[in-house]
């Protein structure tokens, strides 16, 4: 059996230090906003290439708090890709405004920069890019099309931890970045958790406070804010990941070299490409085919995993029923008709990749 992710293979890599640091954890007892929770957000703002790092509950709340500090509420609009998972345009409705999609190009799978500037209207607040399956989206058309028209951007960071464009990290070019630590992200931990970075003083200032109650000083509450916190046992074993991410994000890129050399020999499957546009880290190893049912099945037979990530764009969404309506983004529908994603982590081995790509080219 081969599943998606095998958290429990690189927990047991790293047994010993997470175990240590969470026994230490609890002997020190400062369970809210303590020394790890510290010391994580400046080890990956270093890392990240941030000035700023903030840690928060969840990457929901990453985008959530990042929209109120970029200044997007109420009557705005934000434009975004439809291909995401649902959070990233929760977190629009949270503060009030509208997600306006704009559909996606089919290589990459994120948001087509060509089309971004015809859903432009005088409402248009920010652009909201999402780095999907770790490919970075195109930053430098994105930015410089905010910045002709005054908008900020936030990125969205879930699945693109370690991720970079000529050595700039995802999430250190807009005026947030927006991170996820669900479990089976790139870089994740025993729960829920999520980060922000930037650049800019006065909105990390602002997170701070939005995070923690809108408190700037204890019992001082200078706005609604809200409890959204890092957890201080989660920021232990984020460290000890921290660590090793770049060795995580080449072992991801070791598999998907080798799915992709022997797919792009078979009939019947696209496999992802690399853009050109910065370095892909293969949160998930997403391939097109019209073929799609028959090889799920065939692997579910042998008892590989595989995914559909996402079967039904945000646009047809039922929560977005009303506000969607007659939205057709053609591309965007044939990719969720034809995506599925592979098992992709460090720890799987040459010998099983080999082993699923032989089941795909008995399915074709
Ligand atoms: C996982 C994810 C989120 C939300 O992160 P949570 O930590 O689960 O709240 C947001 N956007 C994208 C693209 C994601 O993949």
């Amino acid at each position: 059996m081969i599943p998606m992710v095998d958290l429990k293979g690189q927990y047991l890599d790293i047994k010993d230090e997470i175990d240590q640091g969470l026994l230490q954890a609890l002997e020190a007892t400062q369970f809210i906003l303590g020394p790890n929770v510290r010391a994580f957000e400046e080890e990956a703002a270093g890392y990240l290439g941030a000035s700023h790092a903030v840690g928060c509950a969840s990457g929901t709340d990453a985008l959530h708090l990042a929209l109120i500090a970029a200044g997007v509420g109420e009557g705005d609009e934000v434009i975004t890709t439809p291909f995401t998972f649902i959070a990233t345009a929760e977190a629009i409705l949270y503060v009030g405004a509208k997600p306006v999609y704009v559909d996606i190009d089919e290589k990459s799978m994120n948001i087509d920069v060509n089309q971004i500037e015809d859903a432009i209207t005088p409402k248009t607040r920010a652009i909201l890019p999402v780095h999907l399956f770790g490919q970075p989206a195109d930053m430098a058309v994105i930015q410089s099309i905010a910045d002709k028209h005054n908008l900020v951007v936030v990125e969205d960071c879930a699945q693109s931890f370690g991720a970079d464009i000529d050595g700039k990290q995802t999430g250190s070019m807009g005026i947030a970045g927006c991170f996820s630590f669900f479990p089976s992200k790139n870089l994740g931990c025993f729960g829920d958790g999520g980060l922000i970075t930037t650049n800019d003083e006065k909105i990390a200032e602002h997170l701070r406070v939005l995070r923690n109650h809108g408190s700037w000083q204890r019992y001082h509450h200078s706005e609604l804010g809200f409890n959204s916190r890092l957890d201080e046992l989660q920021a232990v074993i984020l460290r000890a990941k921290l660590k090793r991410i770049d060795q995580y994000n080449e072992g991801r890129r070791r598999v998907a070299h080798r799915y992709s050399a022997a797919l792009a020999e078979m009939d019947g499957t696209t496999p992802p490409h690399e853009d050109g546009i910065g370095t892909h880290v293969y949160h998930q190893y997403t391939l097109l085919s019209a073929k799609r049912d028959q090889i799920m099945a065939a692997l579910q037979a042998q008892q590989i995993a595989c995914a559909v990530y996402y079967p039904i764009p945000l646009h047809q969404q039922e929560v977005f029923a009303e506000m969607c309506q007659g939205v057709s983004l053609p591309v965007t529908e044939k990719v969720a008709s034809q995506c599925m994603s592979l098992p992709v982590y460090p720890e799987l081995e040459d010998d099983k990749v080999d082993q699923i790509l032989e089941v795909i080219r008995g399915a074709l």
